[in-house]
């Protein structure tokens, strides 16, 4: 086991912001180890005020009672983008943020990981995410749907055909599911 310290010391990873599925987003060109420290998410401490108000789409909240903002310049780390089945995860370490690699990442991957829910609902969810696995699902939900669509078509055809005449859905249901 690494000593705390080393624990939190990120690795020396070759990481490049490049245009991703949500505008940008922030590449590794290395592979990268399970559980290694990859980066830290840097920021300037909020004022009483911004915590309060709570707007802007880089805070981080490095405690119960204190938060950063982290769009800043030299903080790369704010390219990370939100995955509902991310790469990556944050721990937190002496108020300061530490992404790590939740699972072994191949070179060229693009680093993410799951945001809080509070800033899922704000600013995520009114958009709908982007990220893969939400998007293969709403891809799934399409085709699914689509080939439903088309069955039901497919029916009703053949019933005109043999001219059958479903005095209501039950004649149509009966040919649905069996
Ligand atoms: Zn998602």
């Amino acid at each position: 086991m690494p000593s705390v310290r080393n624990k939190f010391r990120p690795g020396d990873f070759s990481l490049r912001v490049a245009k991703s599925a949500t505008g940008r987003g922030l590449y590794t060109d290395t592979a990268i180890p399970k559980g290694a420290c990859i980066i830290e998410y840097k920021g300037r401490p909020c004022t009483e005020k911004e915590q309060y108000e709570n707007k802007g789409k880089y805070l981080f909240w490095t405690s119960d009672t204190t938060m950063i903002d982290g769009n800043i310049p030299g903080n790369i780390a704010k390219f990370i983008n939100h995955a509902c089945k991310p790469n990556c995860e944050i721990d937190i370490h002496k108020r300061r943020i530490y992404i790590f690699a939740k699972r072994a990442i191949r070179a060229g991957e693009e680093l993410n990981f799951d945001y809080d829910t509070e800033y899922f609902e704000m600013h995520i969810r009114p958009i709908g995410c982007k990220c893969a696995s939400c998007v293969k699902k709403k891809y799934t939900y399409t085709v699914a749907s689509t080939a439903t669509a088309f069955l039901l078509r497919l029916c009703k055809a053949i019933m005109k055909r043999l001219s059958l005449h479903p005095s209501g859905s039950f004649a149509l249901d009966l040919l649905v599911f069996e």
